[in-house]
Order: structure tokens, then C-alpha cells, then sequence
């Protein structure tokens, strides 16, 4: 589970129920919510996979009641006993039924409230109208599992746990005088029922505290770690990013020339490599001042990068106004292409230079392509700079092919 950031209100507010050490950490309001769903998430694992234990448990139970009371199973006990195992199985299979629906998940507990409560009447309604003592007593045990099972296992909250404990019991109460004009033994119920319920309901409670806890501190470790991975990405972005222009910094160029060196030794592609440099760009600075100066160099960077067609391809910021764009699987007619569409993308600019050549500010261009022979990139790197210094003695504003520096277009 990932869990987003959480706001910080949330968090100290975690924090300091965390150091309180409260023996009843009440959640904020947005702690509460995510506790439910994962409440929730827990009992849709029993609702899905974990439904055939409840089913077991009935069988079990009742396979050892059969067993061990058979002297007492006869006369009417055995039918009002049996009765009662067929009515329990009922409410179990339907009661695993229902929170199996999706529209109905959500309302789990209300649903185990009044399953419970059915099951927990009938068990009761049998140690009240039998007439063996034995299996009254048999059955007051039974009462304990059921409360056990829904609090330990189905893992109700409390309120819903006393509410299935508190009505199966008046259930039974008033059913046991309504119908079979049977008074309760007020001795048994309180010491097998209530007492039960109490001891059953303290338990629930221990555990409920523990999970709490260990929530909150769920809660804290994944933000923890959602953060960690956050800072983690922002240092990563540094590590590669330049910060003036957002571009790829010399080192991630550095990396990716290298990546891409290889792999194309491998798939005997030739790799194609632009270094380009701002024409004039001193007098620039000199004339505009270096505010001007570096949103030039932004604005060419953004043309550069619209320039790309390829997702491959990257566009890097090698030094002051000197950028490289590495073109993985072109060759020289290909590199040429993305070498005027640098051209032109930086003369849609239009950016006014008043002290340079044509009045606009302008680029030039050196293109390189290799296939990936010899030791490394460099001899790439190379060849596109000294076509870039082919062009700018070509007259700036255009670009140079390596290793023939031939001039290709000079605008300027
Ligand atoms: P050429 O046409 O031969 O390339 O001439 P140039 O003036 O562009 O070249 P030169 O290398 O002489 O000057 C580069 C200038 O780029 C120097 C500096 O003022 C400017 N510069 C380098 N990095 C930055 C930067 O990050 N921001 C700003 N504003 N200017 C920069
Ligand atoms: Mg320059
Ligand atoms: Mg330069």
C-alpha cells in the first residue's frame, strides 16, 4: 500500500497521539477514514478468502457437541438441538452471502450485528429451553464462541459487539418467556453470557488499542517512505537537470552518450550529435545585461527541445551558451534535418540582438555522426565541435558538417 504525503496537521497530529501513549487512541478525523477502509480491506480478505473457517468452526463445534453429548442428545433436546445447528448454519451461509455483495460490504458490521445476534439468541434460546443440564451448559459455551468469534475473529468494533451481545441476549430473554414460557436462569446468563461478553469485550478492546497503533505507525513509516522516495526524485532531477534551462546537465548528457555509444555498437546504427552555440552571445549579455541574458538562453533551450521529434532523442546543456543535442540511431542526413529545424527554431524566435551580425539572435551549428567504433563518444564530441568552430568561421548562423566541414547554409 502507498500511501500519499499527508498533510502536516494529520501528521503531528499522529505523532503526538503516538508519544501519549494513550490506552484509547482516538483517530482525527482523516486518520478514522483511512482506518475504516483498512478495516474495511481486512474483512473483505476474511468476506473472500477467509469465509470457509466460519463454516469449519460450525461443523467442528457441532461434530464435538455430537460426540460428546450423544447420552444427552435424545427425547426432544435432540430435535430443539438440532434445530439449532441447522438454524446457526443458516445464518452463517447467509450472513457470508450477503457481505460477499459488493453494494453491501461497506455495512459489514450492521450486518454481523443482527447474523450475530440471530445466532447468539438461538444458542441461548437452547440452554434455556433444554432439559439436559449438560447441554445447557454445552450450549452457554457455545454463546462464549460465538461473541469470541465475532469480536477476535470478524473482529467487530466494540459498539457492534456489545450491540450483538446485549440483543441476542434480550432476544432470547424475551423469546425463552414469550414462546416456550421459560424464565431465564439468571445465574447462567450472567455468568456464561454477560460474563463472557465483558471478558470477550475487554480482549476485543486490547487488540482494537494495539491495531490502532500499529495503524498510526503504518501511516507514519509509508509517509516516511513516500517522502523519502520524493526527495529522492527531486535529488535525482538535480543530479540531471540543468537548473537555468530544465535541460539535461552535462553529466546526464555525459551518461547518455555513453548508454547510447554502446547500444549502438551493438545494433551497428550510426549515432548523430549537434553542438550548437549562441552567436554573439557576449555582446548580448554586454548589451541586455545577464538577466536578458539567461531568459535568451531559456527561450533557446525551449526551441531546441521543440525541435525533437523523437523521444530518444536529448537535448543538454553543455556549458554557458553551448548546448548538445544527441540524436541515438541518426545518421548524418538525419542529424542535418534536426539541424535545421534548430536553425529555424531559434529564428522563430525573432529575439532582437542589437549587437549581433543580423540584428536577431542566431545560432550555429556543428553535426556529427559516427557509427560506434574506437574507444568512446569522444572522437563524436569531437568532430561536431570542430564542425561548430567550421561554422562560426563559416559566418555564424548556420551549420557544418563533420569530418567534410563543408558549409551547408550560412544565413547570416
Ligand atoms: P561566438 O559567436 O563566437 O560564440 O561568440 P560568443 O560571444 O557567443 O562567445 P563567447 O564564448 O565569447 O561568450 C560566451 C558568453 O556567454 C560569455 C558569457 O557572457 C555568456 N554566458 C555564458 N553562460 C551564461 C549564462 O549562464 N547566463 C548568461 N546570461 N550568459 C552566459
Ligand atoms: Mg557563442
Ligand atoms: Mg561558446
Amino acid at each position: 500500500m502507498t500511501t500519499p504525503v499527508l498533510p502536516e496537521d494529520t501528521l503531528s497530529a499522529i505523532r503526538q497521539l503516538l508519544a501519549r501513549r494513550l490506552l484509547w487512541p482516538r483517530l482525527p478525523a482523516a486518520v478514522d477514514q483511512r482506518y475504516r477502509q483498512h478495516r474495511l480491506e481486512q474483512f473483505r480478505w476474511l468476506a473472500h478468502e477467509g469465509w470457509p473457517l466460519l463454516p469449519v468452526a460450525q461443523a467442528l463445534i457441532g461434530g464435538v457437541g455430537w460426540l460428546f453429548f450423544s447420552d444427552s442428545l435424545v427425547g426432544p433436546d435432540r430435535g430443539t438441538w438440532l434445530t439449532g445447528q441447522l438454524l446457526i448454519a443458516l445464518i452463517i451461509a447467509g450472513g457470508i452471502v450477503l457481505v460477499r455483495q459488493p453494494a453491501l460490504e461497506r455495512h459489514y458490521q450492521p450486518i454481523i450485528v443482527v447474523m450475530g445476534a440471530g445466532a447468539l439468541c438461538i444458542a441461548l434460546l437452547g440452554s434455556m429451553v433444554m432439559d439436559s443440564p449438560r447441554l445447557m451448559q454445552a450450549n452457554s459455551y457455545v454463546c462464549l464462541l460465538i461473541i469470541n468469534i465475532q469480536v477476535l475473529a470478524l473482529r467487530l468494533s466494540l459498539a457492534h459487539a456489545a450491540a450483538t451481545a446485549g440483543g441476542g441476549i434480550l432476544l432470547a430473554v424475551v423469546l425463552a418467556d414469550r414462546q416456550f414460557g421459560v424464565a431465564p436462569d439468571w445465574y447462567m446468563l450472567v455468568w456464561f453470557s454477560v460474563g463472557s461478553l465483558f471478558i470477550t469485550l475487554f480482549l476485543g478492546a486490547v487488540l482494537e488499542r494495539y491495531e490502532r497503533i500499529a495503524f498510526l505507525q503504518s501511516l507514519l513509516l509509508g509517509h516516511e517512505s513516500a517522502e523519502r522516495e520524493r526527495l529522492n526524485a527531486i535529488l535525482a532531477r538535480h543530479a540531471s537537470e540543468d537548473p537555468l534551462t530544465g535541460l539535461a546537465n552535462r553529466r546526464a548528457l555525459s551518461e547518455a552518450l555513453w548508454r547510447e555509444w554502446e547500444r549502438a555498437g551493438r545494433s551497428g546504427l550510426s549515432t548523430g550529435l549537434l553542438f550548437v552555440d549562441v552567436d554573439h552571445f557576449k555582446p548580448y549579455n554586454d548589451h541586455y545585461g545577464h538577466h536578458a541574458g539567461d531568459a535568451a538562453l531559456q527561450a533557446v533551450a525551449t526551441a531546441l527541445q521543440g525541435a525533437l521529434l523523437r523521444p530518444a532523442d536529448l537535448a543538454a546543456r553543455y556549458g554557458g551558451e553551448e548546448f548538445v543535442i544527441l540524436l541515438p540511431e541518426t545518421d548524418t542526413e538525419g542529424a542535418v534535418e534536426v539541424a535545421q529545424r534548430v536553425l529555424a527554431a531559434v529564428d522563430a524566435l525573432a529575439l532582437p540582438h542589437a549587437t549581433g551580425g543580423s540584428g536577431r539572435l542566431t545560432v550555429s551549428v556543428g553535426v556529427a555522426a559516427r557509427r560506434a567504433e574506437g574507444k568512446g563518444p569522444q572522437a563524436l564530441l569531437d568532430a561536431a565541435d570542430a564542425a561548430l568552430y567550421a561554422a562560426k568561421a563559416a559566418g555564424r548562423h548556420g551549420l557544418v558538417v563533420a569530418p567534410v566541414a563543408q558549409v551547408l547554409s550560412a544565413r547570416a
